[in-house]
């Protein structure tokens, strides 16, 4: 950053030294910078200040003057540091000009004049008093005022203020670096603040001893609750669930630089407490030992660990059930004489077995592709009525107790889609439908046109879902456990699929249920663009 003179050295006190200097000297002074604003002058000559700076045109050859010396540095023409340019003013008076280098820049100019080398010639200046209209004796008076020196005195004077302007320099170029660093320094405080507030873990720096807390991040602050300003008044011990474990865990984590702790447990401001992972250091801050604790809630990790668990043992049951039959029949037909019409009903439990097996695996499979950003490359128009009439002949015959009802106008728009996708969302809510409403009943598969998009639904009579569970399902994994303990078996994965299946038709799914009062599951689907 570029800094002017007047920003660097303080002005109020170089006028002050620079009046006494005159007191004691009689030699006028100033301290211009390069455009031309005058920062000091002391004994300024009437004659510039009443007269020449006074009259427009007189004044614009006192600029031209003050502009002079910036001129000849631009030009590569000034004097070496330390040096001077002497000139006669352009309203007839001798001043000098020492430039004011600071670092290499040309940041001010000091002047010393005005004065004169010998007594004017009076007949000069009267004719400038008429040409600018002055009064003429007391133009006159003021040029008598004007102080003589010989060029002995003016070369004793500029060695003074050469060693002068030197001090200056070396003044300000040290105000220059003290700058700079209060710049530097200022700009890593807004650059810490900046990061501090914005990363997303939640940041504590605390004391190691007494484990107050001397700050906190706004994260920290929202992930806990508190207002970040009464945050820094709390103790570690406010905010961990067990203050003593977590008063052991500093002790043993004070010894090593950083340390990571994998899972402890924090309250926040309303009591409620949540899985945290820290990752623990230590510094030194105002003398004291402090501690800096980066926390994350893991309540989400958590839960989907969990929900991967309860799914590996649903999945392992799930494929145990079809394989325990497989193996049991297929091992009995094998070492037992059966009757052609008995093998036949085996056989078929085999295959259905297997055709369950398969289902699962094909859910996990596209599922995984699904979420993977696959599935819109055998996009193609679907028409909707066969759609949904196989799907309801393939599960027509699966339940005795269940009577299956197809909704479908036969005129509806193609779908744009992936029809063995929709299929299989189709045959999962199905499959639900029946598997979730265990006493029998009516199972409808409907759809209707909407403007630009098709509503298909599938409808049952059976347990149905309570309010607060109706967002959750469609979740991976995410099974419910009805509350009459029915023990239906499943993976929580059907409605993911469904889900999966329906973001990438850009469409909707959601349901309309009440416990014991069946399940309407809806699906909106966008119709072929100009169908
Ligand atoms: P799964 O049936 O394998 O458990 P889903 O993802 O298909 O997995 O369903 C998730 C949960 O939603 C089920 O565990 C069940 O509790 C609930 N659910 C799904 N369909 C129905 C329905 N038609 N009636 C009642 N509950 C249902």
């Amino acid at each position: 950053m570029d800094y002017r003179f007047a920003e660097i050295v303080d002005i109020p006190s170089l006028q002050r030294l620079m009046e006494n200097l005159w007191r004691a000297s009689g030699i006028p002074v100033g301290i211009i910078d390069p455009d031309g604003t005058v920062l000091v002058a002391t004994g300024w000559q009437p004659i510039c200040t009443e007269f020449h700076r006074r009259h427009p045109e007189a004044l614009k050859r006192c600029q031209e003057s003050d502009a002079y010396i910036g001129g000849c540095i631009e030009r590569g023409e000034g004097p070496e540091e330390g040096g001077y340019v002497e000139y006669l003013c352009r309203n007839g008076l001798v001043d000098v000009a020492v430039p004011i280098l600071i670092d290499g820049r040309h940041l001010a100019n000091l002047f010393l004049g005005q004065f004169l080398y010998a007594t004017p010639e009076e007949e000069y200046f009267r004719t400038q008093a008429r040409r600018y209209g002055f009064a003429e004796e007391a133009y006159l008076e003021a040029l008598r005022a004007v102080p003589i020196f010989t060029r002995e005195k003016v070369r004793e004077i500029l060695d003074f203020y050469a060693s002068f302007v030197h001090l200056l320099s070396r003044l300000g170029s040290e105000g220059l670096q003290r700058r700079r660093a209060e710049e530097a320094q200022r700009e890593s405080v807004e650059k810490f603040h900046l990061l501090f507030s914005a990363v997303s873990d939640a940041i504590l720096l605390y004391d190691a001893e007494t484990l107050d807390i001397a700050e906190a991040n706004e994260a920290a602050a929202l992930l806990y609750g508190y207002d970040r300003a009464a945050f820094s008044g709390l103790n570690v011990a406010d905010i961990a669930a067990d203050p003593v474990a977590t008063r052991t865990r500093i002790r043993e984590a004070l010894a090593r630089p950083v340390t990571r702790i994998p899972l402890s447990h924090h309250r926040r401001r309303d009591g409620s407490v949540f899985p945290v992972e820290i990752s623990h250091g230590t510094l030194e801050w105002k003398g004291r030992q402090m501690c800096v604790g980066v926390v994350r809630d893991i309540s989400e990790r958590q839960q989907a660990m969990r929900m991967k668990d309860e799914m590996l043992s649903a999945v392992s049951h799930e494929i145990r059930t079809p394989l325990t039959a497989i193996l049991g029949f297929a091992e009995y037909l094998r070492d037992q004489e059966v009757e052609p019409g008995q093998a036949r009903e085996y056989l078929d439990i085999i295959a259905r077995e297997g055709e369950r097996l398969k289902e699962l695996t094909d859910n996990l499979l596209d599922l995984q592709r699904l979420r993977a950003g696959f599935g819109t490359e055998n996009f193609q128009p679907v028409p909707v009525p066969p759609l949904l009439s196989s799907v309801v002949h393939l599960y027509s015959q699966t339940s005795p107790c269940h009577r299956l009802h197809l909704d479908c106008p036969p005129e509806l728009p193609p779908l744009w889609g992936d029809e063995r996708q929709l299929r299989r969302a189709l045959q999962n809510l199905l499959a639900n439908a029946i598997k979730y409403s265990p006493a029998g009943g009516d199972v409808r598969l409907g759809a209707r046109q909407e403007g630009a998009f098709l509503t298909l639904w599938v409808k049952d009579d059976g347990i149905g879902i309570p309010a607060e569970a109706q967002e959750q399902i469609f979740e991976n994994f995410f099974r419910l456990n009805h509350r009459d303990g029915q023990k239906i078996g499943g993976t929580g994965l059907g409605l993911a699929l469904v889900k999966a299946v329906v973001q990438v038709h850009r469409g909707q799914v959601w349901v309309e249920s009440a416990v014991g009062a069946g399940s309407r599951f809806l699906l909106s689907l966008p119709v072929l663009a100009g169908a």
